[in-house]
């Protein structure tokens, strides 16, 4: 059973790891699929014509994620080139990892006007098109490291945290209008996100899992095909940990 067809989307940050991933399997349940990059403009196109070859309508657009009227331009050309939107994804995300006492400003400020103010930027942009329609599913990539904190992480704990908060704030705001908002929050994933990270530190997080195993693009996806679809209908202001058990 497909689960989103005909159902248009947009994904930020989809060139490469968990955004991709949600790109193919979604795109694999029928959903056209508009996407962003911030600089991999190579890797964009090839997704582009393999969401394609799946029989959908798909796009790849270069929008940063943390510009207001980026976010906004970029909405409109979605619009216009899809003819409407259903369900956005706030996936688009950075780190820029150090200890408080060597972390610079520009390193705060940069994660948390990419990770958290991008979602303001993004859930601004589609609010009056999903208002208009009375339905929309917003999900918002958070982390479990935004649950628990992380040393080391501070910038990244704190937008991932905020994100949270913002999650709840928009599924009671919209709610009445029949708009879900919720987040999710994996663990370690195995991207190029995570492939900085040295070997100590891959085996000190795949030790704390459970399952025993880092978690791949395609099980964030599957989480997030739940929350898009109708199967999630009754489900909003919620965090749900894709993480391998780590957060139990
Ligand atoms: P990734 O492999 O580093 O990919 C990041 C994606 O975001 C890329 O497509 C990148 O585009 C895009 N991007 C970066 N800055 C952007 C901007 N300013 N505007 C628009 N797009 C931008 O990361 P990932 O591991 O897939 O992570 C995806 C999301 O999941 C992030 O929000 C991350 O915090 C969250 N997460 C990841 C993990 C994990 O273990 N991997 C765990 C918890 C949460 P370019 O390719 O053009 O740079």
């Amino acid at each position: 059973m497909k689960l989103l067809e005909g159902k248009n989307v947009i994904i930020t940050g989809a060139s490469r790891g968990i955004g991709k991933g949600i790109a193919q399997v979604f795109a694999e349940h029928g959903a056209n699929v508009a996407f962003t990059y911030s600089s991999s403009e190579a890797p964009a196109l090839e997704l582009e014509k393999e969401l394609e070859g799946l029989g959908v309508k798909a796009k790849a657009y270069k929008s940063n994620a943390a510009s207001f009227g980026e976010s906004e331009d970029l909405v409109a050309k979605v619009l216009e080139d899809f003819g409407g939107i259903d369900v956005l994804i706030n996936n688009a995300g950075i780190t820029k990892d150090n200890l408080l006492m060597r972390m610079g400003e520009d390193d705060f400020d940069a994660v948390i006007e990419i990770n958290l103010k991008s979602v303001f930027n993004m859930t601004k942009a589609v609010q009056r098109t999903l208002l208009k329609q009375r339905k929309g599913s917003i999900i918002n990539m958070s982390s479990v490291v935004g649950v628990k904190g992380n040393a080391g992480q501070t910038n990244y704990a704190a937008s991932k945290a905020g994100m949270i908060g913002f999650t709840k704030s928009v599924a009671l705001e919209l709610g009445s209008r029949n708009i879900r908002c919720n987040a999710i929050a994996p663990g370690f994933i195995e991207t190029e996100m995570t492939d900085k990270l040295d070997e100590k530190t891959v085996q000190g997080w795949r030790d704390a899992i459970p399952l025993k195993r880092g978690g791949s693009p395609e099980d964030v996806a599957n989480a997030c095909l739940f929350l898009a679809s109708d199967m999630s209908a009754y489900v909003t202001g919620q965090v749900l940990n894709v993480d391998g058990g780590m957060l139990t």
